[in-house]
């Protein structure tokens, strides 16, 4: 066994279906009395159902939180919750909701519950990405880690088939990228594992049959375990390259998750060969690239970065960000190598590890 360092993240997971009931037994147990619930424009609803349930431990709703956390968003959300003299927040939705909880804990401290209805694993981690006059920079505290998590499968049944299948695949290049990272750990490896498998099962049954209740509790289980494995070790290549993409060309985080993952993977593939045989053992494929790209067309993903909104002649500006500052990465990073990837993903060729072109 190689020597490692494991750190355990601080953080209660509930997992199951009809959980969200446990909202105000949860606030009371952090010792909270007024909660004000965040959500997104589109989940108002469901926020105003959340507080409902809070009861006397609701303070009221701030349903303004939008994509990539703008620090304006959470100077507004601030001034709520000092009008409503709020003791923690309850989050219901997905990343973005859940960055402005986070937003709001590293100005104030207060306690976050978590409640995700998308697969993207933000509710896990220690990170905060946050906007400012159209900069996306990122920070790593324990300050922003929600409390409470609570996963209610229930809630993501009404998530649009084609969302599940890109958060999906989001949540997977967490895993992915854990098994290859700098600081992995047997702990952590056996989580990105477990997790790509209950996530490459389920997701092809939800483009199916979004209704499927065991595919739907497979896909939240397997979200929350790749969302540990971001929270608990450092990120490659693939990220740095979504990160540039929606950072700069503003494209959808997903959907650019599930586009750029295959060539990342291949790009490793040689450098990185007992973290391709997990993910090819746990995606049921010869080739862990070629397995990726064939789950996005299972799912009826997008596979191209030209179908996004990305334009050809960003391709060489993108591999000079990409390339600048580039996070650790099993194999180094060159810029022919990475144009030819950004130019493989904008064209949404399926990748082939060379090992397999060998044989
Ligand atoms: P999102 O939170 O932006 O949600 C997209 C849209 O889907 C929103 O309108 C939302 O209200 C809606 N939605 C969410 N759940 C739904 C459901 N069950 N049914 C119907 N509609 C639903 O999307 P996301 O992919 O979850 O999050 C992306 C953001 O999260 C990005 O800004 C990303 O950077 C961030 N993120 C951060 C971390 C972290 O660790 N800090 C991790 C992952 C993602």
């Amino acid at each position: 066994m190689k020597p490692f360092i494991y750190n355990g993240l601080p953080s209660r997971a509930i997992f199951g279906q009809g959980t969200l009931s446990r909202i105000a037994e949860e606030v009371r147990e952090l010792g909270c009395h007024r909660a004000v619930v965040l959500a997104t424009p589109e989940q108002a609803g469901q926020a105003r159902e959340v507080l409902a349930k809070l009861g006397e431990l609701g303070a009221g709703v701030f349903a303004e939180a939008r994509m990539h956390t703008p620090v304006e968003v959470t100077d507004a959300a601030m001034r709520h919750i000092e009008e409503f003299d709020a003791d923690c927040t309850v989050a219901i939705g997905g990343g973005s909701t859940i960055g402005l909880g986070k937003a709001i804990a590293l100005r104030t401290g207060l306690p976050q519950v978590a409640i995700p209805t998308t697969y993207a694993g933000s509710e896990m981690t220690p990170i905060l990405g946050e906007t400012r006059d159209g900069l996306k920079t990122t920070q790593r505290t324990l300050k922003v880690l929600p409390e409470v998590v609570i996963y209610d499968v229930d809630l993501t049944l009404g998530l649009p088939v084609g969302m599940s299948g890109t958060s999906g695949i989001n949540a997977i290049a967490h895993a992915v990228e854990a098994l290859y990272a700098k600081d992995r750990n047997p702990v952590v490896s056996l989580m990105a594992e477990e997790g790509i498998a209950a996530l490459a099962r389920s997701l092809p049954a939800i483009a199916k049959n979004p209704s499927d209740q065991d595919a739907r509790s497979d896909a939240l289980y397997g979200a929350w375990l790749c969302g540990a494995c971001l929270g608990s070790v450092g990120m490659s290549l693939h990220h740095k390259l979504c990160h540039t993409l929606g950072g700069s060309f503003d494209l959808p985080h997903a959907e650019t998750h599930t586009i750029v993952l295959p060539h990342a993977v291949a790009y490793n593939t040689e450098a990185a060969p007992e973290a391709m045989a997990r993910i090819a053992r746990a995606l049921g494929s010869s080739d862990a690239a070629g397995g990726l790209y064939d789950l996005a067309r299972a799912v009826g993903a997008p596979l191209a970065l030209a179908d996004i909104g990305m334009q050809e002649s960003d391709i060489d500006r993108a591999t000079e960000i990409a390339t600048s500052n580039p996070y650790w990465n099993p194999r180094e990073i060159e810029a022919d190598g990475i144009h030819r990837l950004l130019c493989d993903a904008f064209a949404g060729r399926r990748p082939t590890s060379r090992e397999v072109l060998d044989a």
